[in-house]
């Protein structure tokens, strides 16, 4: 088990220290990143009354993690930054999120799961054009594995209209 797509997503302290996470957080996966994508300035999904959120996505591998160890490791680097968890507020502010949105065998075989610990491919990521634009601007040909073409994905009405709120802010990680 080697690849994942994981998207980064925060809102908390303003721009400049989710940027400050996000690199970090880069910095702690090291050797591991394979692409990087922009960051954009997007809507809070789910939960409306809270700042704007910076968003990336960005596709790793590592070939000693299978999909529980970077879920560990993913967690690892939300509680590094900070996290805190607010039962009460699902989709509520946060310093950092990291969500492995799918990963990908040795062979390139999507790994499926339903376990509610580790849903793979993410449940919501074929709603979320916060996920989907950033990954089709690294990976125009990618696939949302039970979802098909991303690209397709983001023609349908609803997201192309969610995709026009997600803008580029020409911050680079790196
Ligand atoms: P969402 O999952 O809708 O983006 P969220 O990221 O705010 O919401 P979290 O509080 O970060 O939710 O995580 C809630 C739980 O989701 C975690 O404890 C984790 O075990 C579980 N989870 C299930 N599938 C995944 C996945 N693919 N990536 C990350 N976490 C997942
Ligand atoms: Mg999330
Ligand atoms: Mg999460």
């Amino acid at each position: 088990m080697t690849r994942v797509l994981l998207s980064l997503g925060g809102n908390l302290g303003g721009p400049a220290a989710v940027l400050a996470v996000f690199r970090k957080t880069l910095a702690a996966l090291g050797d591991a990143v394979v692409a990087v994508s922009p960051v954009y300035e997007t809507p809070p999904w789910g939960d409306p009354d809270q700042p704007p959120y910076r968003n990336a996505v960005v596709l790793a591998d590592r070939p000693d993690l299978d999909p529980e160890a970077w879920l560990a490791l993913t967690q690892e680097l939300e509680n590094t930054a900070g996290r805190v968890r607010d039962p009460a507020r699902r989709f509520g502010p946060r310093v950092l999120d990291v969500d492995i949105i799918a990963a990908w065998d040795e062979s390139g075989e999507a790994v499926h799961s339903d376990d509610e610990r580790l849903t793979l491919p993410h449940p919501r990521a074929h709603l979320r054009a916060f996920v989907l634009v950033p990954w089709s601007k690294i990976e125009p040909d990618a696939v949302l594995p039970g979802h098909g073409p991303v690209a397709g994905l983001l023609t349908d009405t609803t997201l192309a209209a969610d995709a026009r709120q997600v803008t580029p802010t020409g911050e680079a990680l790196g």
